[in-house]
């Protein structure tokens, strides 16, 4: 299998530091540093745009942030770590004792060395995120502390990628990556390169049954926003993969699409059990990405996702300890593996259904049973091409794909092709 956790590296280390949100242009630059991987368009939605039962808010632009002492010593730098200031943070420029400053301020309530990472998207506040020493360090404070956040809010708009892939058939494949996290790197930005590559791979690939489309979308307010723009769209997706999580160094794990004996289940199992890990299996859940809104009434698309130490899961998720130290580019490229294997198992699926389902098909008006009736007896051993017509035609339901019914029949699938290929053509069997 290839690697390209070299490149993979180097992306890493370019994106890792910009200050992402759902809006803004550390976004549109992550976007533009995106192209040079796989051709992007990048659209715009201007805020006020209404998404469904939501509305694009403003857009976010932060220059810096500090907490210091009277003599200008700051203790708290954004500069140092964008993951200090609470994304969205309205501007603030006032001087203020701890007592006052204290519910704007945010630590982990296990991880002492650790930054949490917090957002206020819909709400106007203002607060800052610190490690335990800092906190101590404010709180013994009995000066006034000299508080900045030099941020705007103004109508602007938010911005996501896309690239559509066609393939022979015009239903697609979803594969959805969220932009939105600042520097934290196994959630989202692990995702984003993961995405970016697989596009790149699967571009190059000379043939494709399926047509995948690529998004890069803020989480929840951008998938929403694509979602609502681009109805039409969404009636062609069969499938859909959120990647996230795929960089850290733990067990890989899956979480199943809102209905479990989907056959998307079944081909990420098989994946994973041919790659000889041992991997966790996640029940699909209301919480989680942007599946939640692919899964929704409206849509009901089968959503799945195969992750390496997944999101709510690793001690340091939503922290500053989520860094290049513990995601590598070798480990995102093993999970890249892994996606690649899966959608090579989606290119060769085949399915088909049988047209005629009610009772037997009268096999002689077909021309597809032996002349002379009669001397026929069952031998249970039997794999003639008549027993592999009838077995075909019992197991070709329109759900189950022909690997799995070569199987049952005890058979390789290569030995079914010239007998599908007979059938397809008498209008007995259809593929779907
Ligand atoms: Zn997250």
């Amino acid at each position: 299998m290839f690697d390209v956790a070299d490149e993979i590296d180097r992306y890493l280390q370019r994106l890792f530091p910009l200050c992402r949100s759902i809006t803004g242009g550390p976004n549109r630059e992550t976007l533009g540093i995106l192209q040079e991987i796989v051709p992007l368009t990048i659209h715009e939605v201007p805020s006020g745009t209404k998404v469904y039962d939501w509305v694009i808010p403003d857009e976010w632009t932060v220059r810096d942030a500090w907490i210091a002492d009277k003599s200008g010593q700051r203790i708290v730098d954004f500069k140092a770590n964008n993951l200090h200031i609470v994304s969205y943070s309205i501007p603030i420029d006032s001087t203020m004792h701890w007592e006052e400053l204290k519910p704007h301020i945010h630590k982990h309530p296990q991880l002492p060395d650790a930054i949490p990472y917090r957002t206020s998207y819909y709400q106007r506040k203002w607060g800052f995120c610190v490690t335990d020493a800092q906190y101590q360090q404010l709180a013994n404070h009995t000066e006034p502390l000299i508080v900045m956040v030099d941020t705007d809010l103004k109508p602007g708009s938010l911005s996501y990628g896309e690239y559509l892939l066609p393939g022979d058939s015009k239903q697609e494949i979803l594969i959805s990556c969220y932009i939105c996290h600042p520097s934290m790197a196994n959630d989202s930005l692990s995702g984003v390169l993961l995405t970016a590559f697989l596009a790149r791979q699967l571009a190059r690939t000379k043939q494709r049954k399926w047509s995948y489309r690529f998004i890069f979308v803020p989480e929840t307010i951008g998938a929403i926003a694509y979602c609502a723009i681009n109805k039409e769209i969404m009636k062609a997706i069969d499938i859909g993969l959120v990647i996230t999580t795929v960089g850290g160094p733990g067990p890989y794990g899956y979480k199943q699409s809102y209905d479990h004996s989907h056959p998307i289940n079944k081909l990420i199992e098989e994946v994973l059990n041919e790659s000889g890990e041992n991997f966790l299996t996640y029940p699909f859940d209301i919480h989680g990405s942007d599946e939640r809104q692919y899964s929704s009434q409206g849509f009901r698309i089968n959503t799945a996702t195969i992750c390496r130490d997944r999101y709510y899961e690793y001690p340091f998720y939503h922290t500053s300890l989520d860094n290049l130290e513990y995601v590598t580019a070798s480990q995102i490229n093993e999970t890249l593996i892994i996606y690649c294997q899966l959608i090579q198992k989606l290119e060769l699926r085949c399915i088909y259904r049988n047209c005629i389902p009610y009772c037997e098909v009268m096999l002689s008006k077909h021309n597809l049973y032996p002349a002379t009736g009669g001397s026929q007896r069952p031998e249970l051993e039997s794999k003639s091409d008549l027993d592999i017509i009838l077995w075909l035609l019992h197991y070709c339901d329109g759900k189950e794909d022909i690997t799995s019914i070569a199987s049952r029949i005890g058979l390789q699938e290569k030995d079914l092709k010239q007998i599908l290929d007979l059938l397809v053509s008498k209008n007995i069997l259809e593929e779907v």
